[in-house]
């Protein structure tokens, strides 16, 4: 189980950010090579000049290999694909013009560029994104003497059909294999969300949930909590400094970590007081456990504090059938662990 929370937040930034760039450039180079396709079908009937024909060139094979370069180096590859994705579809509203709007490969290249800009981010970026190609094809327009064919032929009917079939279904691939990883994400966030850095185990709310979930469900019946606190950490932090401290707690977390099995949840309570619950144990197993936690944590050797010895109290409560709330078992543990504290710490004690 990961203790270092923010890293993970960083690794999920940093490749959710090379995930964009992938992906981006995968339906760049296959949206514009399938648009090539549809564009030049009409360049061909109008015979168009060789300039039209280095310019779509350019945009199909040469601009989505520009991009992705760009990306990879780029500190902010997400906001830097947006623009890319303003500038195709500023590029979509010139060959609209420049095919002198025949009618379906116009619609069609403006219908992908929609679907495009809505599944990159949502309809304002349509909105900007139709306005941008909307210009562009005026200007465009303008220059190329507003000549107008809308008639559509066989040939660029059927030039169409790879753009008109392939890209939406690309499209709809990478959109789920996004929410996928999203779903994933979420889970991983959540379980990020519900863990205490410093020592591994669970945080205070998401034990209190686990252990009132498993009493709800009545899966304590043969349970024991286990309530564990540092002795005197309040001097250990007095005389090594709270760096030593926080060590402590560390490899305290790591002990309890050690021994438990599945179903078992353990969680850091407080400041240096730790909440475990054992399922399927009675209460001799149960004190084995606590005092194998209580012999290893006694034996610590912590870096740059060789003189520090870490004792462990231990309050030790099973579970009555009328216990449901976890507030009830902590408070019999808890008066178990008080009982420790006054016969002197480093032991454990069973609540009477
Ligand atoms: P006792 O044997 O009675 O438990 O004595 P104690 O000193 O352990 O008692 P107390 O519970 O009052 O002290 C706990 C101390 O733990 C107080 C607080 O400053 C310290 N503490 C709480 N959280 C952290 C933490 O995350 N890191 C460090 N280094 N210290 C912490
Ligand atoms: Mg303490």
């Amino acid at each position: 189980m990961s203790v270092d929370v923010l890293p993970a937040f960083e690794i999920m930034a940093s490749e959710e950010k090379r995930g964009v760039v992938v992906r981006s450039h995968r339906l760049r180079t296959l949206g514009l090579a399938l648009g090539a396709i549809v564009v030049g079908a009409v360049l061909y009937r109008h015979d168009a000049p060789t300039q039209m024909w280095v310019l779509l060139t350019l945009h199909a094979l040469v601009w989505p290999h520009v991009v992705w370069l760009t990306l990879r180096r780029s500190v902010e590859p997400i906001a830097e694909d947006k623009r890319c994705f303003l500038g195709d579809a500023a590029m979509g509203g010139v060959w609209i013009a420049l095919m002198q709007f025949n009618l379906l490969p116009s619609v069609l290249l403006a219908t992908m560029f929609a679907i495009t800009l809505i599944a990159i981010d949502g309809t304002r970026f349509l909105a900007r994104g139709m306005v941008v190609m909307a210009l562009c094809c005026c200007v465009a327009a303008v220059a190329n003497g507003f000549a107008f064919a809308p008639n559509t032929g066989m040939p660029e009917i059927l030039a169409s059909l790879p753009l008109l079939t392939g890209f939406p279904v690309t499209l709809g691939f990478i959109t789920h294999r996004i929410s996928r990883t999203g779903q994933g994400q979420n889970q991983q966030l959540r379980r990020l969300g519900s863990i205490d850095a410093l020592s591994g185990l669970m945080n205070r709310r998401h034990w209190e949930d686990a252990v009132n979930a498993a009493l709800t469900r009545h899966c304590c019946s043969g349970a024991v909590m286990l309530l564990i606190d540092i002795d005197r950490f309040k001097r250990i932090n007095d005389e090594f400094g709270h760096t030593v401290g926080d060590e402590v707690i560390r490899q305290v977390g790591a002990i309890i970590r050690g021994g438990l099995r599945d179903g078992d949840l353990a969680g850091r309570y407080g400041g240096d007081e730790f909440g475990v619950v054992l399922c399927d144990v009675d209460l001799p197993a149960a004190a084995k456990v606590a005092e194998r936690i209580r012999a290893d944590a006694a034996s610590l050797l912590i870096d740059h504090a060789p003189n520090l010895r870490c004792t462990l109290s231990i309050g030790l409560a099973d579970n009555p059938p009328h216990i449901l709330k976890v507030r009830d078992w902590v408070e019999q543990a808890d008066a178990a662990l008080y009982r420790a504290k006054l016969a002197g710490r480093n032991r454990f004690m069973i609540a009477a």
